[in-house]
């Protein structure tokens, strides 16, 4: 069992996340915005945060760098769920201090595995692109 903290200011996305996630057992703390999200990522010491990026105010970029360049929440793998699908994000997201990255829409069936991979892996994964 894991404990997720989930940023992400839609709620669809919210719930169906942590649906999935606490179906298999895991524990979601949920954070709607990114100034939360770093406060609670201080507080709680996740074992794995997923970020969205877009987000109201602070983006994930800045959640990233701020998450990744503090002492208390560096070590924890962050990984990004973004819909921006052009180019170069990936990289973006990576060079931000992220260790993954999956794409929107969520997709339920793939969803706990890529999450997961993180944290088996202990940091770098590459989204598989082939659904
Ligand atoms: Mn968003």
């Amino acid at each position: 069992m894991a404990h997720l903290l989930i940023i992400e200011d839609n709620e669809n996305n919210l719930y169906l996340s942590t649906f999935i996630l606490e179906k298999h057992g895991h524990r979601v703390s949920a954070a709607r915005d990114g100034a939360e999200g770093i406060r609670l990522a201080k507080e709680l010491r996740p074992d794995l945060i997923l970020l969205d990026i877009q987000l109201p105010g602070m983006d994930g970029y800045a959640v990233a760098a701020n998450l990744s360049s503090n002492d208390a929440t560096a070590a924890i793998p962050i990984v990004a769920v973004t819909s921006y699908a052009m180019a170069g994000d990936r990289e973006r997201v990576m060079a931000a201090g992220c260790n993954g990255y999956i794409e929107k829409p969520i997709n339920p069936d793939t969803f706990l595995e890529e999450t997961l991979k993180v944290l088996q892996t202990g940091g770098i994964y590459e989204q598989n692109t082939v659904r």
